[in-house]
């Protein structure tokens, strides 16, 4: 009986890792063509400052569907785009895209906002980086200040010494850092003083059951209290309701993405969003 059972198990198992596998592939080979068919945008989510209320920076985030396959999840192809190399193309279009609304928005006479653009370890670690974002930032006639690259915990992982050279080299042009998911890697607070970042995003896996979880209560204000001594400004992700932005407000975090305030937006509706706030 046990026997059966068993072979029955591993039966189902691969049948499940063979059509991971197959989905694995159908989203990297469809990958590949994903920009000359014109399948991704990026779409924007506010960042919202906790004291004066208002939009002070922008998110970019990547979005695609094909006919085949229909809207696919970042969390899917992002990783299927790193293992297969189609990130270093991909993550320079969205680089490109979102320096250029950047500009647009400010050429509109727009209030000037940071654009956050997430960047993939494996990008981080292409030579020239630094000189290659700065060419881009030149070509669209953006100011570095106005940019914000976001970095996982991730970048430092297998050499640290590297990503301390990179980050100062994005640092002397003017470039600024975050650290996205912060809390989710294994690199401590001491270690960050080290790296040129100013800003923390706090991984919304603590911020979901901050109302009723003292642990996660406990996390998120050490957080921002060790980041404030250390100089570093906050901002929690994933803030869906009054009760979570409350909280975040008496701790002090100085700033807050998520669907209580926004989703992520088309430019066209975050543009209409800033034009209604700045009347
Ligand atoms: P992330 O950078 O941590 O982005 C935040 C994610 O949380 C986004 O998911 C956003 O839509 C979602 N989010 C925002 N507010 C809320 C909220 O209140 N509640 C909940 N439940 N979720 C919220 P998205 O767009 O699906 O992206 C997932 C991840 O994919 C991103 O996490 C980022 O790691 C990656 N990603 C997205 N675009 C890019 C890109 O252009 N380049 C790279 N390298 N990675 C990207
Ligand atoms: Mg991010
Ligand atoms: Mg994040
Ligand atoms: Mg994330």
């Amino acid at each position: 009986q046990v026997k059966r059972a068993g072979r029955h198990d591993f039966r189902f198992f691969t049948a499940a890792m063979q059509q991971r596998a197959a989905r694995h592939l159908r989203v990297v080979n469809a990958l590949r063509y994903a920009l000359e068919r014109e399948q991704m945008h990026v779409m924007y989510q506010p960042q919202v400052s906790l004291t004066t209320g208002r939009i002070i920076g922008a998110e970019a985030l990547l979005r695609w569907s094909t006919p085949e396959l229909g809207a696919v999840s970042p969390t899917e192809f992002i990783p299927a785009a790193e293992e297969s190399g189609l990130i270093i193309q991909i993550g320079d279009w969205v680089l490109r895209q979102a320096v250029r609304q950047a500009r647009a928005w400010l050429d509109a006479g727009l209030p000037p906002l940071v654009m956050a653009v997430n960047l993939s370890a494996i990008q981080f670690r292409t030579a020239d980086l630094p000189s290659h974002v700065a060419q881009i930032l030149y070509e669209e006639g953006l100011p570095p200040e106005y940019l914000e690259l976001e970095l996982t915990e991730g970048v430092a992982l297998q050499d640290p010494q590297g990503a301390i050279t990179t980050m100062n080299q994005l640092h002397d042009r003017g470039i600024r850092m975050s650290i996205d998911d912060f809390g989710t890697g294994f690199s401590s607070l001491s270690q960050l003083k080290k790296f040129k970042v100013y800003k923390l995003k706090i991984d919304q896996s603590f911020v979901r059951d901050i109302s009723t979880d003292a642990e996660d209560k406990a996390i998120v204000s050490a957080i921002i209290n060790m980041a404030r001594s250390l100089g570093l400004t906050t901002i929690a992700e994933g803030v869906e309701t009054i009760e979570q932005l409350e909280f975040l407000r008496e701790q002090h975090c100085d700033e807050m993405q998520g669907y209580h305030f926004s989703k992520p937006l088309t430019a066209d509706n975050f543009r209409a969003l800033l034009e209604n706030e700045s009347r």
